[in-house]
């Protein structure tokens, strides 16, 4: 049986459409393996958002094709927004054998098979809507895998993927936020039928999955006819009343009482949301096409917490876009002190070729980038520290998803997403209630009291 060996760069998107190339591969009569040097096939599922996930994987691609030359007739393919973005430059430039771009993925097996017969450097990078749904995971992708955090919720990360898993409901993005390259690798928005995310989340859940997030771009740009994203949460968390169920991304523009609402009803619904913010400053929202103020945004976020006292709040913020004045940056920090996010992902700004904010000026020096950087990071690492604190004392109850991989111990979840650090006798997949004793780091760490241990 053929061996392919996949690594994967980029955002949980990423790490799903992974799950559906291995599916399509499995279905097609290869075995995966975790040992780059046995693959017949060497895959790379890359990102394009930031520029250092691009150096990343070129850099990856030098190995992939070292292999190649040690093992004749390896074929070595790149996915994924890369090869969206750079299409034939991956061919011959980079000596790629195949580049298959998010829509084409269906037509793997075929293009390994051409690379076998003997023809190489094949690129298929057809934008054609496709939404993957006859590509029915049996369960959760791994959520353990190289990849560079880029949006998400989830700072320390599980390695168990029978525990959690992920299932896409639209793809794409219509948005345009200047600075953003998603749009033009990704394609326009389209989601998936209600009945297919359905199907596709119980068989997660009968293969064991206890924690599901339902993911897109946007998912609030969710539609199926009449039907919108809060009526998709209601659906799934009505069906799997067991299985804790959160989604993500979620566009600060399009929340509204709605899905607080159907949140606050449906008690298998996580508490938690992403809402990336990226800037303080009406002046800088506004170039980077983002559709809110920072008014807007608070009264957002003040609607949350009055819905949902126990929300957990987490961000992106960009720091340097060109224009952006010390006054700019000064909103932002006061934004996130004001806010205060359980966390954020912090970046500094990138020009990314082909995205409208590349003609945009000043530019913000490196210096100056750098600067600002480190000091959001400061506040809002205080921040994070500050509210993990305020767990101190308080019982939780927590879904154990593997070993802990810095501490001796497990990583356990609580329905608001915070990581918790758990000592005593369990397993993944207990539920466990128990008592965070202290703050390590940020880490919050809890014990498993006797009468628990005895019966994990
Ligand atoms: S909403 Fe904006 S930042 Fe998010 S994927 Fe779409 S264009 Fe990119």
């Amino acid at each position: 049986m053929p061996k392919f060996y996949i690594q994967t760069y980029g955002c949980q998107m990423n790490v799903y459409e992974s799950g559906v190339v291995r599916r399509v591969l499995s279905d097609a009569g290869f075995a995966e393996t975790t040992d780059e040097q046995e693959a017949d096939v060497l895959l790379m599922m890359t990102c394009s958002v930031r520029s250092h996930a691009e150096q990343r994987a070129l850099g990856r691609l030098g190995t992939f094709r070292a292999l190649r030359s040690e093992r004749a007739g390896t074929v070595v393919g790149v996915l994924g927004c890369m090869a969206q973005r750079f299409g034939d430059v991956l061919v011959t430039n980079h000596r790629a054998d195949i580049v298959v771009g998010p829509d084409e993925y269906l037509r793997l097996p075929e293009l390994i098979a051409s690379v076998q017969a003997g023809t190489t450097g094949l690129v298929a990078t057809r934008q054609t809507g496709e939404s993957y749904d006859a590509v029915m995971l049996a369960r959760g992708p791994g959520v353990k895998d190289s990849r560079i955090p880029m949006s998400g919720t989830r700072p320390l990360e599980s390695s168990n993927p029978g525990i959690l898993s992920f299932v896409t409901v639209m793809r794409g993005c219509d948005n345009y936020c200047t600075y953003c390259i998603v749009p033009h690798v990704k394609g326009r928005e389209r989601s998936r039928p209600l009945a297919s995310v359905l199907a596709e989340a119980e068989r997660h859940a009968a293969s064991g999955v206890k924690d599901i997030t339902l993911l897109g771009q946007n998912v609030l740009a969710y539609r199926d006819g009449a039907r919108r994203f809060p009526d998709l949460l209601r659906a799934v968390a009505s069906a799997l009343p067991r299985v804790r169920i959160r989604f993500l991304t979620s566009h600060p523009r399009d929340l509204d009482s709605s899905l607080l609402e159907a949140m606050q009803r449906l008690s298998n619904v996580c508490p938690s949301l992403h809402l990336p913010v990226q800037s303080g400053s009406n002046p800088i929202l506004e170039r980077m096409n983002r559709g809110y103020t920072r008014e807007e945004y608070l009264a957002k976020i003040a609607l949350c917490r009055k819905v949902l006292p126990e929300v957990c709040l987490t961000t992106d913020v960009l720091v340097g876009f060109p224009s952006e004045t010390e006054d700019d940056f000064k909103a932002t920090l006061d934004l996130i002190e004001q806010v205060r996010f359980d966390f954020a992902y912090m970046f500094r700004f990138s020009f990314r070729p082909g995205t409208r904010a590349e003609e945009f000026g000043p530019k913000v020096s490196e210096a100056d980038g750098g600067r600002r950087l480190a000091r959001l990071i400061e506040v809002q690492n205080r921040i994070t520290a500050e509210r993990n604190r305020g767990m101190l004392n308080r019982e939780f109850e927590l879904l154990i998803e593997g070993p802990s991989p810095r501490d001796s111990g497990w990583l356990g979840r609580t329905v608001a997403n915070k990581v918790v650090v758990v000592k005593g006798r369990c397993a993944p997949g207990d539920v466990v209630r128990c008592r965070v004793t202290r703050i390590n780091g940020w880490t919050p760490v809890a014990e498993l009291p006797a009468r628990e241990a005895a019966t994990c």
